[in-house]
């Protein structure tokens, strides 16, 4: 396993549409165990491929509750509103507010190549939709807003995804 270089601000593979994984090989279970190694070593909740300038659809998160590796995701549903404090680990020492929704379903591949359902709340959901939007060429930043008046005094800690 190696720490991957994660590319941060302007760099043209943050802003590139992903290709789908086609190829269930030895070279992708490694481009995600470096991809986990690469999200733990900088404390972060989630990593996508583009981060590390990989143009692939591969994604993985861990809110607090284990590891979960995202292969070709799709969003299938969402429900609920969330507003909270955002941050990404290609912008460091920035925050934003962005709402989303609380509860999100998707379908993904694992490494074996075998298609399953996942559904996260809170910042689960918020890192899966994160991700996603990482692998169609999008960042948070495009989607923070003012956050509501009295908002501050409720602040979590802010998490890197
Ligand atoms: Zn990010």
């Amino acid at each position: 396993m190696a720490i991957r270089r994660i590319f941060t601000d302007n760099a043209p593979c943050l802003y590139k549409v992903c290709r789908p994984v086609e190829k269930f090989d030895k070279r992708l279970s490694e481009l995600i165990d470096d991809m986990a190694e690469t999200m733990y070593d900088a404390e972060g909740v989630g990593l996508a491929a583009p981060q590390i300038g990989i143009l692939r659809r591969v994604a993985v998160i861990d809110c607090g509750d284990g590891l979960i590796e995202l292969i070709n995701p799709k969003i299938i549903e969402t429900s609920g509103e969330e507003g909270d404090l955002e941050g990404c680990l290609s912008f460091p020492e920035r925050t934003g507010y962005v709402v989303r929704p609380s509860v999100v379903k998707l379908q993904a591949y694992d490494r074996n190549g075998d298609l399953f359902e996942y559904t996260g709340e809170g910042l689960v959901a918020r890192a899966m939709l994160h991700e996603c939007d990482h692998l169609d060429g999008h960042v948070y930043l495009e989607k923070v807003t003012e956050p509501p008046e009295g908002f501050e005094d409720a602040m979590d800690d802010e998490d890197d995804i």
